[in-house]
């Protein structure tokens, strides 16, 4: 099953030089997906147009069976529902709490009244409470999310992005700002998220070695272009 196509995708934010250009992508359920290239080949640039958080300036995006390149904005926050974010920088409310900012995460618009964790459902919170302990972060669960490490922070933001109960999940750098022994738990828990839940996972990344370690397929990008889109046992033959 594809969840996600790509057809014919450019960007220009100035209407002059486009950052990235001919990007066709597909990518099935449950695929781990990494994008590869140097600093500024437009790789951000690429995942935030796949949600419409920065609007392509042409081509198609087809997510779960849906073109979602015209949707008005009410339709496109329904799909979006569907598609999971992680960033680089984490992007918590560093005053919550970690479950808070888990719940704040899928049902934000309650929390513009007082009381955050009145305000859910026991169902819920059942469900941000299995992610986060999935996820190894049962201890840490009424922590204010600025006394946690990195690699902690960043399983809130993984833990965020699940409650939405996504089909995709695009992570932006997700390692970029953490130790190789942070990294690690959090690569090994993207790939469990891909094969054990079934969701496709589309991670930008800088390292090629990380890239090969757990990707399905590798796509390179360099100067906004794609220059290949291979399996890792192809890329290391060529090396
Ligand atoms: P990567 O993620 O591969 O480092 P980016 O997509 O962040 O690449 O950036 C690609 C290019 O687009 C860079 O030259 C960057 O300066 C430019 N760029 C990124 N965001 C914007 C923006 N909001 N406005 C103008 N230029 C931008
Ligand atoms: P990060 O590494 O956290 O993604 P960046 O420095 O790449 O941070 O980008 C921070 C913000 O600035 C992003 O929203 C990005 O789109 C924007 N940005 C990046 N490059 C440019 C640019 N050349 N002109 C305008 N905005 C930019």
């Amino acid at each position: 099953e594809t969840v996600l196509e790509l057809r014919n995708i450019a960007k220009s934010y100035d209407m002059k030089t486009l950052i990235i250009q001919d990007i066709d992508l597909q990518l099935k359920q449950g695929e781990f997906v990494s994008i590869i290239g140097p600093s500024g080949a437009g790789k951000s640039t690429l995942l935030r147009c796949i949600n419409r958080m920065i609007e392509p300036t042409s081509g198609d995006i087809i997510f779960d069976g849906t073109n979602i390149t015209q949707l008005n904005k009410a339709s496109l926050r329904k799909q979006r529902t569907k598609i999971g974010m992680v960033f680089q920088h984490y992007n918590l409310v560093s005053r919550l709490t970690v479950f808070e900012n888990v719940l704040h995460g899928r049902f934000g618009y309650k929390s513009t009244l007082q009381g955050i964790l009145g305000l859910y459902t026991e169902e819920e919170k059942m469900l941000a409470l299995s992610i986060l302990e999935k996820l190894g972060m049962k201890e840490h669960v009424y922590k204010r999310c600025d006394q946690l490490s990195g690699g902690q922070k960043q399983r809130v933001g993984i833990a965020r992005a699940l409650v939405q109960q996504p089909k995709l999940l695009l992570c932006d750098e997700p390692i970029a700002s953490l130790d190789p022994n942070s990294s690690k738990v959090i690569m090994d828990h993207l790939k469990e998220i891909s094969q054990s839940m079934g969701i496709t996972v589309l991670v930008n990344l800088h390292q090629v070695d990380v890239a090969l370690k757990y990707s399905d397929r590798i796509i390179g990008l360099n100067r906004g272009s794609k220059l290949f889109d291979d399996l890792p046992k192809r890329l290391s033959q060529m090396d």
